[in-house]
């Protein structure tokens, strides 16, 4: 089975040549081209007959076949129409394969999961298109489907930002979005060599788990991210004074984040990066809390 992988570097070619088939740089069409890796990507989501997949941008379907072997399902989101005919091709043995031809972020989610016949544990695992990374992964955190698991490939430097603890530099609101949602772990590297064409950077595969509970309980989560925001905004700044940029400098405004802090326990000479999330949360209820009328 494994010499007719779509991923070896000699049948791409095959498929791309008789497709005649060009490589769009804006899609971030990076293809994989080893099958190895592609099997480590599906066990480590611990997909099985009892698991519905999405996929985002399955290109030549390469990763939609493997996962097409262990998945009960899997409906793929391709934004290129032009890969749509060599998907009906490479993918013709798989009838548990449904692509549609649909950018993800604009696609209805909850309409399309409806595609599954049967309601199973639903994961994500794509070899995400990188100019959207950040996106695609807010799209399906925020979204009214629960998704259990994301085992996702992007940049390096963006998984390492979005499993970050603090006192790091790689730690940012971008962490707290997702970890707010998600346990996240790195899951292994990918060096650029794989990919056809190469990319300029190494990437990764990053592990997510949906929490039972989001990691922290805060009064008001738009407030909760807006804050995060603010305290990430420069990062050379105190929290003191990344507040009063975001909130304003106004008499009143100051006392009621001074007071705040001072309910939080947190210092405001401190820096964004050195607070926890449960610190975070914690700040962003005093504020709800000790909210003036007119904020
Ligand atoms: N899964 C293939 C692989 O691993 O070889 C291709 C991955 S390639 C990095 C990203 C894919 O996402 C491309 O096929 C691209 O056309 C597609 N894509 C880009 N933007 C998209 C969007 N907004 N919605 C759906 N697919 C998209």
């Amino acid at each position: 089975m494994s010499q007719r992988d779509i991923a070896t570097p000699s049948r791409t070619r095959e498929i791309l040549e008789e497709h005649g088939f060009s490589f769009k740089k804006s899609l971030g069409q990076n293809f994989l081209t080893e099958p190895n890796i592609l099997r480590k990507i599906v066990e480590t989501a611990n997909i099985n007959y009892e698991t519905n997949v999405i996929e985002v941008g399955p290109g030549i379907g390469a990763l939609t076949e493997q996962l097409a072997r262990s998945a009960k399902e899997v409906l793929a989101f391709e934004i290129d129409e032009r890969l749509i005919p060599v998907l009906a091709d490479t993918l013709a043995p798989y009838p548990n394969v449904t692509v549609i031809n649909e950018d993800i972020l604009k696609t209805n989610l909850p309409e399309k999961v409806k595609l599954f016949k049967e309601v199973l544990p639903l994961k994500v695992v794509a070899n995400l298109p990188y100019y959207i990374t950040t996106p695609i992964m807010m799209h399906f955190l925020e979204s009214e489907i629960k998704v259990s698991e994301m085992v996702v490939m992007m940049q390096k430097e963006v998984a390492d930002r979005i499993s970050a603890q603090p006192e790091t530099k790689a730690y940012g609101s971008l962490s707290i979005a997702v970890q707010y949602y998600m346990e996240a772990s790195l899951a292994f590297i990918v060096p650029k060599t794989v990919f056809m064409p190469q990319p300029n950077v190494d990437s990764a595969i990053l592990k997510l788990v949906r929490r039972e509970q989001p990691a922290v309980t805060v009064s008001n989560e738009k407030e909760f991210f807006k804050l995060t925001k603010a305290a990430f905004q420069s990062r050379r700044k105190t929290l003191w004074n990344n507040l009063q940029q975001t909130f304003g400098k106004e008499p009143a405004t100051k006392e009621w984040l001074a007071k705040s802090l001072a309910e939080a326990a947190i210092d405001p000479q401190r820096r964004g990066e050195t607070l926890s999330l449960s610190e975070f949360a914690e700040l962003s209820n005093a504020m709800e809390a000790l909210k003036p009328t007119d904020k």
